[in-house]
C-alpha cells in the first residue's frame, strides 16, 4: 500500500481548532467544577440519576459532592465516588470526563492537543486514551481480524517493543508468528518419521533423498511415504534433481475488498489525526478511529457506559499492552 493512495480524503469532517475550543466551552459550562464531574462519574458508574448512600440506602439529590466523596445527610457517612470502578484512583475527573465527552461527541483531538486543552501532561493524556481504548477493544468482534502488517503505512513510531536500531515497522511480526500459527496444527498430525524429515529440512537448503536417508536413518520406503505425506500437507516441496526442501506455508488470508477499503480509511485517519503510531498500540488506535467513524454506535453516553462496566486499568497494564499480530477491525 502506497502512502500516496492514502491522500484520498475520507468524507468525515475533520475537527478544527475552533471546533475543539467550542466543545471545551460546552463541556466547561456543563461541568463547571470537579464536584460536578465527580457527581456525573458517580451517576454514570452507578447507573443512577440520584445519589444513593451505600451505608443506609438513603437517596437524595442534595447530597454534597466534595471531590472524591459525597456525604450522606441521613447517616452522615462519606461515600467514595470512584471506589471499585474504572475511575478508581483518577487524579483529574475533569480531564477524564472531558476525554470521554470529546470522544462521544466525535470531536477528533490527539493526545497532545487534548493535554493542552485540559492543562495536563501529554503522557497522562496519552495514557487516558489508551485506557479507554483498552475497554473499547472488548466491544470489537474477534471474528473480523486483519494482519497488523496491513497498517504498516501508519506505523512510524518506536515503542518498547521496537528492536534496537531498527525501524518501528520491524515490530510487525507477521512472518514469524503467522508461519508458526499455520504450521503448528499441521505438525501435530505428523508421525515420527515425517517429523524427523521435516526437522531436517530447511526452507532454502534442499537435501537429496540420499542425504535424508542417511541423516534420518530411514528406509527408502519410509522416506518416500513420509515425503509424499509432507508434500500433501504443503510442508515439503519437491525440487528438480531429487531434492526436497521445506515449503513455505500458505500465505495468511488476504483482506477481502471491504476490509481493504476499511484498512485504507483507518490508516489515513491514523496518519492525519495521530501523525503515525507504534505497532504496539495499533489495536488501541483502531478503536479510537472506530469511535470517530461509527457515530451511531458511539454516541452520547455509550463510551462512559462501556467504561462503567470495566474495572480500573493501571498504568502498568497500559505499558504491558501489545497489539496482537492479527488486529480486530470493526
Ligand atoms: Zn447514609
Amino acid at each position: 500500500m502506497k502512502i500516496q493512495s492514502l491522500r484520498v480524503r475520507t468524507k468525515r469532517a475533520k475537527s478544527s481548532e475552533d471546533q475543539r475550543l467550542k466543545t471545551l466551552e460546552t463541556f466547561n459550562k456543563t461541568y463547571p467544577t470537579d464536584s460536578h464531574c465527580y457527581r456525573e462519574i458517580w451517576k454514570r458508574s452507578h447507573h443512577s440519576q440520584i445519589p444513593i448512600c451505600a451505608f443506609c440506602n438513603e437517596s437524595n439529590h442534595q447530597f454534597e459532592f466534595d471531590r472524591r466523596t459525597f456525604k450522606c445527610n441521613k447517616c452522615h457517612r462519606k461515600n467514595s465516588v470512584t471506589a471499585g470502578t474504572f475511575f478508581e484512583n483518577i487524579r483529574s475527573p475533569r480531564a477524564w470526563l472531558g476525554r470521554l465527552w470529546f470522544l462521544e461527541k466525535g470531536v477528533e483531538v490527539n493526545s497532545a492537543q487534548f493535554a493542552k486543552l485540559f492543562n495536563i501532561a501529554s503522557s497522562t493524556s496519552l495514557n487516558m486514551l489508551k485506557k479507554i481504548m483498552m475497554v473499547v477493544v472488548n466491544e470489537l468482534s474477534a471474528h473480523s481480524t486483519v494482519n497488523s502488517s496491513e497498517f504498516e503505512d501508519a506505523i512510524s513510531r518506536r515503542s518498547a517493543e521496537t528492536p534496537v536500531n531498527q525501524h518501528p515497522r520491524s515490530e510487525i511480526q507477521v512472518e514469524t508468528s503467522i508461519v508458526e500459527d499455520l504450521v503448528s496444527p499441521l505438525i501435530e498430525k505428523l508421525d515420527v518419521c515425517e517429523l524427523g524429515i521435516f526437522k531436517l529440512l530447511e526452507v532454502d537448503k534442499p537435501l537429496s533423498s540420499d542425504q535424508l536417508l542417511i541423516r534420518g536413518a530411514l528406509t527408502s520406503g519410509e522416506l518416500a511415504l513420509s515425503l509424499l505425506n509432507l508434500k500433501s500437507l504443503g510442508l515439503v516441496k519437491f525440487l528438480p534433481g531429487d531434492l526436497y526442501a521445506r515449503d513455505k506455508p500458505p500465505a495468511p488470508p488476504i483482506c477481502d475488498g471491504a476490509q481493504s477499503s476499511r484498512v485504507l480509511k483507518f490508516t489515513g485517519i491514523i496518519i492525519e489525526t495521530y501523525q503515525g503510531i507504534s505497532r504496539k498500540y495499533l489495536q488501541l488506535y483502531l478503536c479510537a478511529v472506530w469511535i470517530f467513524t461509527d457515530r451511531k454506535r458511539w454516541g452520547q453516553g455509550s463510551l462512559i457506559a462501556a467504561c462503567s462496566k470495566a474495572a480500573e486499568i493501571k498504568d502498568s497494564q497500559v505499558r504491558a499492552y501489545v497489539s496482537p499480530p492479527s488486529v480486530r477491525i470493526p
